[in-house]
């Protein structure tokens, strides 16, 4: 095995560098080495490389990349469930098991968390160093680009629980990025109907459709609120916002009684909150953060192939072009954009 591996290191300031790293080594018997298949660019990623951040304190000289699929290399002697061979997709929020969250289950909210890709090195490389609890075993017939979504879908896997959808509900999805198109078939593959999704874009709304929307509004153009009342008369079971703004749209959207689950991170965004609307509408607002314990599950359904994920994928890159790539995803350009190691 070389000893040298090319890598997108974080400069700080905006600045990811591709440059030669050294391949890292075991050094804890729970750790597993993959090599890296494929790694997806993920909104966070953006995030991470806005001027300033936007919610992510990442130190220079740190590899990004948290949308991990690889075969394990090397184990640590107290590894059990995986071997030098198997393949595996990366959980990126390590957990501790022993805090006061880890305790109630909570593990999304662990106090000691660490983020692969964030806060320790990730998989815009050849080689990533993981432990064992966060690499979940996928078969060898399960595509990499497939394999790729298993993070943002059990991110997605861990709203859809909290809303706990059932067939021939009424849904609304805010945004019609990566996230919310896997929201969409999430829902679609659960029976709910209509889904409305509303998008400025017209590629991506384009998109929704594709993946299974059955009316899409341009919020440029209309009232998606108002839109949402003309299609289903006392407005929608469910609202999702993925973009991490419009709660003000989702609660006037949801019928009485309904949920509005928010699961888009924006920092910056200070929506105005009609307080007096959730008491009178008895609606339940929910927040939903990353994934917690619903890896195997996200594996399970793209192993099963409920999804028709292929169609997100717009670009595959090499590494080399990592930087085009999160450009095109900044822009709107690009869905799914997989990197390949060199
Ligand atoms: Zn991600
Ligand atoms: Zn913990």
């Amino acid at each position: 095995m070389d000893r040298k591996m090319k890598a997108a290191v974080f400069k700080g300031n905006g600045v990811l560098a591709v440059e030669e790293v050294d391949v890292p080594v075991i050094s804890n018997g729970d750790e597993v080495l993959l090599e890296v298949e494929a790694c997806s660019i993920c909104g966070t990623d953006v995030h991470i490389l806005e001027v300033p951040p936007a919610g992510f304190d990442v130190e220079p000289g740190l590899i990004m990349g948290h949308e991990i699929v690889g075969k394990i290399v090397d184990a640590g002697e107290s590894v059990r469930t995986l071997k030098k061979g198997d393949r595996a997709v990366v959980e990126p929020n390590d957990y501790c098991g022993v805090c006061r969250y880890c305790l109630k289950g909570l593990t999304n909210h662990c106090e000691n968390q660490i983020s692969i890709g964030v806060n320790r090195n990730g998989g815009f490389t050849r080689y990533v160093k993981i432990t064992e609890k966060v690499a979940h075993k996928i078969s060898d017939r399960l595509e990499t680009n497939i394999a790729v979504f298993a993070e943002p879908l059990a991110c997605v896997v861990n709203g859809i629980h909290k809303l706990g959808v059932i067939p021939g509900q009424s849904a609304f999805v805010i945004g019609a990025g990566p996230i919310a198109l896997i929201y969409v078939q999430m829902l679609k593959a659960s029976g709910a109907t209509p889904i409305i999704v509303s998008e400025p874009s017209g590629k991506r709304r384009e998109y929704a459709e594709k993946c299974g929307a059955d009316f899409t509004v341009n919020p440029n153009d209309k009232d998606p609120a108002e839109f949402v009342k003309s299609v289903t008369g006392i407005g929608v079971d469910i609202v999702i916002d993925v973009v991490g703004s419009r709660v003000e749209d989702g609660i006037r959207a949801v019928r009485k009684g309904g949920k509005v689950l928010l699961f888009g991170f924006n920092t910056r965004a200070e929506p105005k909150i009609i307080q007096h609307q959730i008491v009178l509408k008895e609606i339940q607002l929910l927040g939903s953060w990353i994934a917690r314990s619903t890896f195997p599950e996200a594996v399970q359904i793209l192993e099963k192939g409920v999804l028709d994920l292929e169609k997100l994928i717009t670009h595959i890159m090499p590494l080399s072009k990592i930087n085009e790539g999160i450009a095109l995803l900044a822009k709107g350009e690009g869905l799914e954009i997989i990197v390949t190691p060199e």
